[in-house]
């Protein structure tokens, strides 16, 4: 776990906010850093022998119990919170990865396809690498946070008339004709980054879930959870893998449809995609866990936002939110958890998109605090309802 890193290398104290309660004297404290996914993991993951590690700590994210879920269910749940990550997404685990690689062998220029985090996240690490960012997402459709943190990391940021999918074909196009390194997820680079997220959960709980729930858009987090999964229960790791439950939004689910949706549409933009890159590897995960896909409304994705910031204290982007939506909808269903441990990843961090929350907060009836008062106790504690 994070407090646990597996070497003494230490960086980073911080004198007196900490004491190390193996010595009895009350030393100061020697705290050691998360080293970020790859020095973590580096030998479960295959990524060429002495690349070095182009990291910002990433991973290493915390397992929160939600005492409200596991109320509901009479289940164990846990909440896989990706939001904590350096630039607000799980998307950082596969970009240290393929940024790593991508500058070990010679890269100049790295491209992506993005409906925002991913664009986000390369550009971090690419700066970090002294790479040049060159980011392709849909025009209009990417959240304000998202489209400031890709610009002030440096990254050329280019609008394309179209929706990602088209986005994803023009970088392709161009890693293809141009000496620009490809780093979106059908980069296998990027999955061996991202199942460390799996690792973690394990360490932690000690063995494997018997349910996982997440969002799916691209599909290469259900992928790479898998790759995590089947791993650890192939080494010994776990005893077991967990059924995987793929959650989509019903404006952009093809997966649970079958078909490519040729305009997806949804406000939880970060799963707005028509045909998954990683549609084959998703089914697999989906057939060989006895798993399934099921969509979600924007109207439940929303709601699951609102409840989970209100009852558990976290609040995550809407996409994020599209694995709750889901586990709300089967208990509506009457489906049943009880007994059982369940991890649910929430992806991203709200802050990334505060206007469509808000929105969703209206929308559900909510009122945005608008009450102005003098600046005296009185006031303010009628505005309250104290007195
Ligand atoms: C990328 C992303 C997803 C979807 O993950 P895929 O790997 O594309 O299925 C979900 N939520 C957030 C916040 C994301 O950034």
């Amino acid at each position: 776990m994070n407090a646990e890193p597996s070497t003494a290398t230490s960086t980073g104290t911080s004198p007196g906010t900490s004491t190390d309660r193996r010595d009895p004297a009350g030393a100061p404290a020697r705290t050691h850093q998360w080293r970020g996914v790859i020095e973590e993991y580096r030998a479960l993951l295959d990524i060429p022998a002495g690349t070095p590690a182009i990291t910002l700590r990433e991973g290493g994210t915390p397992l929160v119990h939600s005492e409200w879920l596991s109320g509901l269910t009479d289940a164990e749940v846990w909440l896989k919170v990706e939001g904590d990550n350096p630039t607000g997404s799980f998307k950082d685990r596969g970009m240290t990865a393929a940024i790593s690689v991508a500058r070990h062998q010679g890269a100049e220029a790295v491209v992506c396809a993005s409906t925002g985090n991913t664009s986000a996240s390369m550009a971090a690490y690419a700066a970090k690498a002294r790479l040049k960012p060159l980011v392709l997402v849909p025009e209009g459709k990417i959240a304000a946070g998202k489209m400031a943190q890709a610009i002030m990391h440096g990254a050329r940021v280019i609008m394309v008339r179209g929706n990602f999918d088209d986005c994803l074909r023009l970088a392709k196009g161009l890693a293809e004709e141009y000496p620009v390194a490809l780093v979106n997820s059908v980069n296998p680079v990027r999955l061996e980054g991202q199942k460390t997220a799996a690792f973690e959960i394990v360490d932690f709980l000690g063995d494997a879930p018997d349910f996982h729930l997440l969002p799916v858009g691209n599909a290469g987090n259900i992928a790479a959870y898998w790759l995590g999964y089947r791993q650890y229960a192939d080494l010994g790791l776990a005893s077991r893998r967990p059924v995987m439950r793929g959650f989509q939004a019903a404006g952009a689910s093809p997966l649970v449809t079958g078909e490519p949706f040729p305009d997806p549409e949804t406000k939880a933009t970060a799963i707005r995609i028509g045909n998954p890159a990683s549609w084959h590897l998703a089914v697999a995960a989906r057939d060989e866990s006895g798993g399934r896909f099921a969509a979600v409304s924007d109207e439940q994705i929303l709601e699951a936002q609102r409840a989970l910031a209100s009852h558990d204290g976290v609040f995550v982007e809407p996409a994020s939110a599209a694995g709750v939506a889901g586990m709300l909808a089967e208990l509506e269903a009457g489906e049943s958890y009880a007994g059982s441990s369940v991890v649910v990843t929430v992806t991203g961090h709200g802050l990334k998109d505060t206007v469509t929350a808000l929105e969703g907060f209206a929308s559900g009836g909510g009122s945005i605090v608008d009450t102005v008062v003098d600046a005296e106790v009185a006031a303010a504690a009628r505005a309250a309802g104290l007195d």
